[in-house]
């Protein structure tokens, strides 16, 4: 909770740190409502990681890059090294793997 926090589709808040673990692997959908919270533009859904980026990652990274982990990359999930919201790229540089541990 807290000014940062987000709230799911399901009406459960989280906090903003939560919210950006989920946004590095998730979809990203632009929806702009009007003055009475109506639909105004639906953009198209953008997946954040696409498949080729992550078998790339899953080649170069093998499993979690966090030190001393040897999660496996199967347990893993691609993440942003400068996070999206910070205004790092979805790119391989800027991409790495590390488990749910971690
Ligand atoms: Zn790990």
């Amino acid at each position: 909770a807290g000014p940062g926090a987000a709230t799911l589709g399901f009406g459960a808040t989280i906090s903003a740190a939560r919210a950006r673990w989920l946004a590095c692997d998730g979809g990203i959908t632009r929806i702009v409502l009007g003055p009475e919270g109506q639909p105004l533009d639906v953009g198209r859904t953008h997946r954040v990681v696409p498949r080729h980026l992550r078998r790339a990652v899953e080649a170069r990274d093998g499993g979690c890059v966090f030190a001393g982990c040897h999660a496996p990359a199967h347990w893993c999930d691609v993440h942003h090294l400068v996070h999206w919201a910070d205004g790092g790229e979805t790119s391989l540089e800027n991409s790495g793997l590390l488990c749910e541990r971690h």
